[in-house]
């Protein structure tokens, strides 16, 4: 889909809070966002470095006049983390003149790759990382949600960035695939329980990232291994920019089931 929905302010004047925002997809997703709002627009970045949000922020305030760029340096692995983000969240404008609060919950990561099912001993491990990819979603979800609570004239929307992962098992991938199958159904209660919400889970495709970059060195599983890596040599990867422009498109157009679970190949 491009021109006409695509131009610039076309999603109106919002607030939009994004985890993940310094690099890969989240990146694309903040760039994408700030092309979209209207001046008079609020972003949150989100993530733990500094430096690179920072930059960031820089940047896209430059090249999207009129829209607020704001940052805060949170390790979402932590309850700390959480409340930091949260306390961000509380200081965003969110006066009348708001039509849209979009909250997208694009920070995750893979686990540890390295290993099997049968590998996974250690239960404190196991809760580190179902802390950060399900645990701090759910409640920085939460918590943003009370920030702002639903008011005629306002439309909220939550995304979940989710992955075939969800949906499919992939060896040695034990933990990043149950994660991100529990992230699609919390969504999805939430989308019943709040149907004046819009509730998108998003699979991006495989994207050019740190993240897969990480998963073609260490991924246990030898078949999946290659296939990364084939997907890596023979130019199959999907640029993140292109990813997002499609997410927000989706958004724009408002035709999905909240809740459902939407692939960039569908
Ligand atoms: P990257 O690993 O490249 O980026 C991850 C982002 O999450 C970074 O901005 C990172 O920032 C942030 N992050 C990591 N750990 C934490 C933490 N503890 N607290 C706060 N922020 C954190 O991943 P991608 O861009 O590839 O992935 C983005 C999303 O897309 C993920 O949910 C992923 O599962 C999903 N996805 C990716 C696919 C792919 O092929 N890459 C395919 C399908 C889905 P910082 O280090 O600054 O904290």
């Amino acid at each position: 889909m491009s021109g006409h929905g695509a131009e610039p302010g076309s999603l109106g004047k919002a607030v939009c809070i994004l985890t993940g925002a310094s690099r890969g997809f989240g990146r694309s997703l903040a760039q994408e966002l700030c092309r979209r709002v209207m001046p008079g627009s609020t972003l949150l970045l989100l993530s733990r470095t500094e430096d690179a949000l920072r930059g960031l922020a820089g940047e896209l305030e430059a090249q999207c006049p009129g829209v607020s760029v704001r940052w805060e340096a949170a390790d979402l692995s932590s309850g700390e983390g959480v409340r930091r983000a949260e306390r961000a969240a509380r200081e965003l404008p969110g006066g009348h003149s708001v039509e849209k609060i979009i909250i997208i919950n694009n920070a995750g990561s893979l686990g540890d790759i390295s290993k099997f099912f049968v590998d996974f001993t250690d239960p404190e491990a196991v809760d580190r990382y179902l802390s950060f990819n399900v645990s701090s979603t759910l409640c920085l979800t939460s918590s943003i949600l009370k920030i702002f609570p639903g008011r005629p004239g306002l439309q909220r929307v939550v995304v979940n960035v989710s992955s075939l992962a969800a949906l499919q098992p992939f060896k040695s991938w034990t933990l990043y695939c149950a994660g991100k199958a529990a992230r699609d159904m919390m969504f999805r209660v939430l989308a019943e329980e709040e149907t004046e919400i819009r509730v998108l889970n998003y699979a991006p495709g495989p994207l050019d990232t740190e993240m897969h970059e990480l998963g073609r060195k260490e991924t246990a599983d030898p078949e999946l291994r290659l296939n990364l890596i084939d997907m890596k040599n023979n130019g199959k990867l999907i640029d993140c920019q292109v990813s997002a422009k499609k997410m927000v498109d989706i958004l724009q157009a408002d035709h999905y089931k909240s809740g459902a679970h939407i692939d960039f190949y569908d």
